[in-house]
């Protein structure tokens, strides 16, 4: 059973680290968001955006009951549908602005540390709304998943190498031959134990 949720989350671990890569890169090229509206009690968008190089949780609330829009290009979020998603091409932009000038604002309160980005515009941008977006570099998440595939690789590295050198005759520990030594004997190289002889399987 333990054995049956290792490759479980060995397989999980894999595929949101396949996924991780895929929308690290595409995120160069396309930014995009898909946002859940909730409607009770208060309006609220919760929204799952990708931006150059990282992934961004937002979180949306209409505080007060918004004005009248002079212009129809942001609706309020009670005006929104359940599930809205929206896909576009990362705007070229010279160089030398930064890449959160890509899809921020400018003048929005933004507080970066090791490559996490806080936005808290309450309110803003929308007058009567608050909203809060945390951005996680790709690249943490790539590590995050990266870490339980490594270690299983690393573990089947060193079961091979055991049962290879138990095969031929080779101390455990470091490697030394010891088809001259007889069992119970110490490695002359490291003094591990000479394990007995292990008898060939028939399939050998
Ligand atoms: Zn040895």
């Amino acid at each position: 059973m333990r054995r049956f949720t290792s490759i479980v989350f060995l397989f999980v671990s894999l595929l949101c680290l396949l996924a991780v890569t895929a929308m690290w890169i595409r995120s160069y090229f396309r930014q995009e968001w898909i946002a859940l509206a909730i409607r009770f009690p208060v309006p609220r968008l919760f929204t799952l955006g990708s931006f150059p190089g990282r992934l961004d949780l937002g979180f949306d609330q209409e505080t007060t009951p918004p004005p009248p829009q002079p212009d129809l290009s942001l609706p309020p979020f009670s005006a929104y549908p359940r599930w809205t998603t929206y896909s576009d091409h990362v705007p070229r932009l010279p160089p030398s602005l930064s890449i959160h000038s890509y899809y921020l604002p400018q003048g929005v309160p933004m507080h970066q540390f090791l490559g996490f980005v806080w936005v808290n515009h309450s309110p803003a941008p929308l007058p009567g709304n608050c909203s809060y977006s945390l951005m996680i570099p790709y690249l943490y998440l790539l590590v995050l998943f990266a870490i339980l595939p490594l270690r299983t690789a690393y573990h089947l590295r060193l079961k091979h190498r055991r049962l290879y050198r138990l095969k031929h005759r080779l101390c455990s520990t470091c490697g030394y031959d010891l088809r001259a030594h007889a069992p119970g004997d110490k490695c002359p190289e490291c003094g591990t134990l000479v394990p007995p002889v292990t008898k060939p399987t028939s399939s050998a």
